[in-house]
């Protein structure tokens, strides 16, 4: 009997290795088609892989059922799985997972039909029969059910018609094509600067090859305008475009500039996009009719059929990295799908990650300075106000020199920005008579209380519940005191000082990513809000043009945090939310609340002296041989049980390979020592810059004792936070 032919399948499970299958008879397979293989005793979608089936024994073999007619996974596409599984560590099942979102059937559907009048004259003329004639008579072509909708009448009248001659069946017109982005349209006359920077990136994707072009701009430079016209160049050589923003919210406002500029908008794909929407998105980009998509992280592992250019927007944002399933970073992402697909890769920000810097300092990414704002609009003056000498009273938290400065603010009718980096009322709750503190059962944190939904939440594993009116400990009522401000507490002090003022909250609990969100934005921007209070959503990339003063409640708050790159983060969203003030024709001004106005990069921030801070900064990691200038990976060990994610942990150390420059931490408790009921434990990995870190981990996992009785090992190549 001849050997079954044979291919490999990867299937997005938890499994690093392709399965073999049996090929029926009759079935042409080529790498990347999607096919239905039996797995256990479920049926389940797979990718057929690269490599030639193995010779197996054939009585053991399954056969695949068959292949699903929808657009698989090119070459390009297949090299991306296969490269950030390996650099993740994380099986390629399961990053192939993510590349199957929105895979739906794409069969043709059949011709739509619908029925027309003949003029033929039917045998019998009922008055149900008269009513679809007059309906008809207007010439249209409707499906059967419309039609007898149209005429009040059953569907069965129709039929009678149709028998009889009087009404034939006849293709529908095809739907009217979809608009596309016109890239001919004209864009805003650019400044010289943005001119050039423009010209640099249009030959980029002129080219059409691999390269990376770095944007630093500072805010309000006019950054979006002039990778707009990097679209543009790439829609009119019939590319299509990706633009990424590290959060949902931020595609919202890109996409009324996006329409502004192009005349529709593009399309959308980020976690809230639904199902359906998922699927016209995939086959959009899939069959090229979909030109331009706005996305978040995952918008990655879209199938574009033509891809021209990648835009990263905000590439310093901490919010690329995925940290959960597979924990891998967007921007890093983007540039090598940008080199396997032979595409330009465009990251911008005003204020870019250490890495990206680097990058371009060693010439590996090109740089374009964008120094200025457009319209010779200033950057907005930044002060600091020292909260030890210069504090609001008891209880508050706004400072009187910032309360004053709001007030200035609103009766030059004009906006003002509270940023604070908390959702909810008070990160907090206390029991005033036993001290008892309102902790999460699951993880080790506080309950955040939220006074609008009046429960209290914890911000790891969403724990909630409804706020006691008495201590559970110790019985108390009215004892329990909220701690500390959130964006809601500052809301409400806010409208007790400033009650004609309408306040507005930004925050992901309270606005989401749809429609509310939108019309909020909207309101902001036309002025229909004086005050603005917001989480990090407010940060970057919106352009309110009435917005004049921002103040920063607590700039202090990543400043304390035992990560090195807590003063980059602090300094980078400071800047970002300063930059918020002053973009219309009236110059802005930023007021920091802080109780440490002597830091590297507060100082900085007031004396508007960004490269003396990356300088500073760029000295402390090189001497601590941090990234970018080292390497680091964590091993994070979780149990139901202190002891044995310990006891794992000491295992796991003992058990890494001695090589000469690899230095290995821990384990020690994870900053965040318990989460959803696990306990964690963290072991790091720090290498040279040029060291291959994921093989040198794949290889210590493999040399280390299976975890054993529910405890969980996870890698985590380039942690954000170390
Ligand atoms: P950034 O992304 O660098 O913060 P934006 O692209 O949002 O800056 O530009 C800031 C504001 O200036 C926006 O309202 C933008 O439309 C406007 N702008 C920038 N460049 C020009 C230009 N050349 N002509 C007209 N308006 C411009
Ligand atoms: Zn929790």
């Amino acid at each position: 009997m001849p050997l079954p032919k044979t291919v490999e399948v990867l299937l997005p499970v938890a499994l690093d290795r392709t399965l073999t299958y049996a090929v029926p008879d009759g079935l042409e397979l080529a790498p990347g088609d999607v096919v239905v293989a039996p797995l256990g005793s479920r049926a389940q979608i797979g990718v057929v892989w690269d490599g030639a089936g193995e010779a197996v024994d054939g009585a053991r073999l399954k056969t695949l059922e068959g292949r699903v007619p929808a657009t698989g996974l090119a070459g390009p596409m297949r090299r991306f799985v296969d490269w950030i599984a390996d650099y993740t560590l994380a099986p390629r099942g399961q990053v192939l997972r993510m590349a199957l979102r929105g895979l739906a059937d794409e069969t043709p559907p059949p011709p739509k039909t619908g029925f027309r009048a003949t003029g033929a004259a039917p045998s019998r003329l009922t008055p149900a029969r008269e009513k679809v004639l007059a309906a008809a008579a207007d010439g249209v072509v409707r499906p059967k059910a419309r039609l007898a909708e149209a005429a009040g009448v059953s569907a069965s009248v129709v039929d009678g018609l149709a028998a009889e001659g009087a009404l034939e069946l006849t293709p529908l017109p095809p739907p009217p094509p979809q608009q596309q982005p016109d890239p001919a349209r004209p864009g805003p006359k650019l400044t010289p600067h943005q001119a050039h920077a423009a010209e640099a990136l249009r030959r980029a994707v002129a080219d059409g090859q691999y390269r990376v072009v770095l944007i630093d701009g500072v805010t309000g430079s006019g950054k979006t305008e002039v990778y707009c016209e990097a679209v543009a160049e790439a829609l009119s050589r019939g590319r299509q475009t990706l633009v990424m923003a590290p959060e949902i919210a931020l595609t919202v406002p890109f996409l009324d500039r996006f329409a502004k500029r192009f005349g529709v908008r593009p399309a959308v794909w980020h976690a809230s996009v639904g199902d359906m929407g998922r699927t016209a998105v995939r086959r959009g980009v899939a069959d090229g009719s979909i030109r331009a998509v706005v996305a978040a992280r995952s918008g990655l592992f879209l199938p574009f059929r033509e891809l021209g250019l990648i835009v990263v927007d905000e590439e310093h944002d901490a919010a690329y990295k995925q940290e959960d399933g597979v924990l891998y970073n967007a921007r890093d992402m983007a540039v090598l799908r940008g080199r396997l697909e032979g595409a330009p890769v465009v990251l911008a920000s005003a204020t870019p990650s250490l890495e990206s810097r680097v990058n371009a300092e060693r010439g590996r990414y090109a740089k374009l300075a964008l120094p200025a704002r457009f319209g010779g609009r200033a950057m907005p003056e930044i002060a600091a106000i020292d909260m030890r000498v210069a504090g609001p009273p008891r209880g508050e938290w706004l400072a009187p020199r910032l309360v004053s400065a709001i007030a200035q603010t609103l009766s030059a009718g004009e906006q003002a920005l509270l940023f604070l980096n908390r959702r909810g009322y008070a990160p907090l709750t206390l029991c005033r008579r036993c001290g008892h503190r309102m902790k999460c059962p699951n993880c080790s944190a506080w309950l955040v209380e939220h006074r609008f939904r009046a429960s209290l939440v914890c911000h790891h594993c969403g724990h909630s519940g409804p706020t006691p009116d008495a201590c559970p400990a110790c019985g108390a009522a009215d004892a329990l005191v909220a701690l500390g401000p959130g964006v809601e507490r500052i809301r409400d002090e806010a409208a007790a000082r400033f009650p004609e003022a309408r306040i507005s909250i930004l925050s992901s609990d309270v606005m989401g990513a749809g429609e509310r969100l939108a019309a909020e934005l909207d309101a902001i921007e036309r002025g229909a809000v004086d005050i603005v209070i917001g989480t990090q959503m407010v940060t970057k990339g919106h352009h309110f043009p009435k917005l004049t003063l921002v103040g920063a409640v607590d700039a202090d708050f990543a400043l304390g945090a035992a990560d090195p790159r807590a003063a980059e983060r602090t300094f980078q969203m400071l800047q970002q939310v300063t930059g918020r003030a002053g973009r219309g024709d009236r110059p802005g001004r930023a007021l920091l609340q802080t109780f440490d106005p002597d830091h590297p990069a507060i100082r900085a921030l007031v004396a508007g002296d960004r490269e003396g801070f990356y300088a500073v900064e760029t000295e402390a990691r090189k001497a601590a041989m941090m990234p970018p200038f080292g390497r680091l990976a964590a091993v994070i060990v979780t149990a139901p049980a202190r002891e044995a994610a310990e006891a794992h942990g000491r295992a796991l150390a003992r058990a890494a390979p001695k090589v000469e420059g690899i230095r290995v931490l821990g384990p020690a408790e994870a900053p965040l020592a318990m989460v959803r009921g696990r306990h964690r434990m963290r072991l790091l990995a720090q290498a040279p810059r040029t060291f291959d870190l994921p093989a040198y981990m794949r290889a210590w996992l493999a040399a280390a004792p299976q975890p054993r009785g529910g405890v969980r090992v996870a890698v985590d190549v380039d942690p954000q936070s170390f």
